[in-house]
């Protein structure tokens, strides 16, 4: 049987289970105030398989009208969400993990089927996304404000934290399970309520969270998704900062759009959180554990078709050990499996949609034209589809190319030679982005010196792969600010109120 029957199959296969699944996910609804609901136009945008370029579902292409009843109904869902006590938001939490966990196999065929990313990747993804779930339910019963000491003895001074309100929450197509819980999480165990707008190539898997979360409990209101194609994205992105219910805005995206909606935030001085591009080097200093390093680079690398804002950008190889460390990255890039995303033993699914296809290889051609070497891959693989692209190994790259400079989103792996410590640390710090860095050494002193020097907001030291939901996620210089996961990840959603009780007779 041809692949592209095979996808066809698959897809129908995975529609049927959606129907038969305990959440009864709509394929051609938003949801709502606890009901799915189509745009009032009644236009709808379709989702394709990157895969097969099969359309696996229409959703609504909600304009502002439609946006502004959602906004409408987080604010009445806040009043009451926002008064509830810390467990009380924690039992409505674990029963939603616990939903999470009992569907997780139908959660992440839904994701590979619209977003390309090889099965098992998007069983981890779900059991990382689901584990947000389960550690801010946990942290709801820990948002604890503090008593002060005070400098008079006429004033006691107390510190309270209060949830923001509503909030929206912008996310992308490369993590579509993950990216929603990490936020929404946070948000849900503050009190906030929510309005989430998913990416366009990627609204399913949101819409299954989001029914998930309301079978578990969670009040009609407190957590909607909507849904717009991306022509409509600005202008319904500027009413969900502009908007004057909406109290804070979260954002993981473009560092592009992440200034859009940080200019749109200005006007209203909404409080914002951004998660933009990273660029991040990944560095191994001679004395490292060379098999080791090449593991993580892969993993780093090449997760989800390297279109990841935590993958490694550039591998910056001290010179004693380069031709080794290529020849090592090489031979393990060699057995990287490309091909359906469902198929057992996959590694590499496609890319997301056409423009990452573009994108990817204007940057090899952009290379090669100036005189790369392409040690491996180098082209689009049509025999599996229009989106397949070849793991890619280039060498002798220099800063007037791309991918030297930008972020590559893509299985591309560029490796550049150094002499010193301090010129890898300079070569890693000459981008604006600042997400994650990595370094392989077994030098202790060395390992402390690179990690607070690189200019970044999370560093894998002897690791490739630094995601918890215990850890803080988050970037500096124009990756932006504000950290998820963690206890942090609170912190995005609360105020701190200061009340100072006067004690005079
Ligand atoms: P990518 O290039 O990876 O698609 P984007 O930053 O373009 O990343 O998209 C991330 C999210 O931002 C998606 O949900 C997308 O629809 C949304 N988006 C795109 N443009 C805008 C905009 N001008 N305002 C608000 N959201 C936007």
């Amino acid at each position: 049987m041809g692949l592209s029957r095979l996808f066809v199959r698959q897809v129908r296969t995975i529609q049927r289970q959606a129907r038969s699944m305990s959440y009864q996910l709509k394929f051609d609804k938003a949801f709502v105030n606890q009901k799915w609901v189509a745009a009032a136009s009644g236009k709808t945008f379709d989702v394709v398989n990157p895969s097969t370029e099969q359309v696996v579902g229409a959703v609504p292409d909600m304009d502002e009208n439609d946006v502004s009843k959602a906004i409408d109904a987080a604010g009445e869902a806040f009043a009451a969400w926002g008064q509830t006590t810390g467990k009380e938001r924690a039992g409505v939490m674990r029963k939603w993990y616990e939903l999470l966990v009992k569907n997780q196999d139908e959660l992440a065929k839904l994701m590979s089927a619209e977003c390309g990313k090889p099965l098992s990747e998007a069983q981890g993804e779900v059991v990382y996304g689901n584990s947000m779930i389960e550690w801010f339910s946990e942290e709801a019963r820990r948002i604890h404000g503090e008593v002060i000491s005070s400098p008079v003895k006429t004033k006691e001074m107390v510190l309270i934290r209060q949830p923001l309100g509503v909030v929206s929450l912008i996310t992308p197509w490369n993590f579509p399970h993950a990216m929603i819980t990490r936020k929404a999480g946070a948000a849900l165990a503050a009190g906030c309520a929510c309005v989430i707008k998913p990416a366009e190539d990627t609204p399913l898997t949101a819409l299954a969270l989001a029914k998930l979360a309301a079978d578990a409990g969670v009040p009609p209101g407190v957590l909607n998704v909507v849904t717009c194609a991306r022509p409509g994205a600005p202008a319904v992105g500027r009413l969900l900062c502009e908007h004057p219910r909406v109290a804070g805005i979260s954002f993981t995206g473009s560092t592009a759009v992440g200034k859009v909606l940080y200019r749109n935030c200005a006007s209203g001085v909404k409080r914002i959180a951004l998660e933009l591009g990273g660029n991040a080097p990944f560095i191994v200093f001679s004395g490292a554990d060379l098999d080791k390093a090449v593991d993580g680079a892969v993993a780093c690398k090449f997760r989800n078709c390297g279109q990841t804002c935590v993958s490694a950008n550039k591998f910056l190889v001290q010179e004693d050990v380069f031709d080794q460390f290529v020849d090592k990255l090489q031979k393990k890039m060699k057995a990287l499996v490309v091909g359906d995303p469902f198929a057992p033993g996959v590694n590499l699914g496609p890319l997301i949609n056409n423009s990452q296809v573009t994108k990817v290889t204007q940057i090899v051609e952009d290379a090669v034209a100036k005189g790369a070497e392409v040690r491996l891959g180098g082209k689009q693989v049509p025999s599996l589809g229009k989106r397949f692209y070849e793991p890619t190994l280039l060498l002798n790259v220099d800063p007037s190319m791309v991918c030297y400079s930008e972020e590559i989103f893509g299985p591309v792996a560029v490796c550049v030679r150094f002499k010193t410590e301090q010129e890898a640390l300079s070569i890693a710090n000459s981008t604006k982005s600042g997400l994650a860095g990595y370094f392989y050494s077994s030098d202790i002193s060395q390992a402390w010196r690179v990690a607070k020097a690189l200019e970044v907001g999370m560093v894998g030291i002897n690791e490739g792969i630094i995601s918890a939901a215990e850890a803080a996620f988050g970037g500096v210089k124009e990756s932006g600010f504000g950290r998820e996961g963690c206890h942090h990840g609170i912190d995005e959603f609360t105020y701190v109120k200061y009340l100072c009780f006067g004690l005079s007779q």
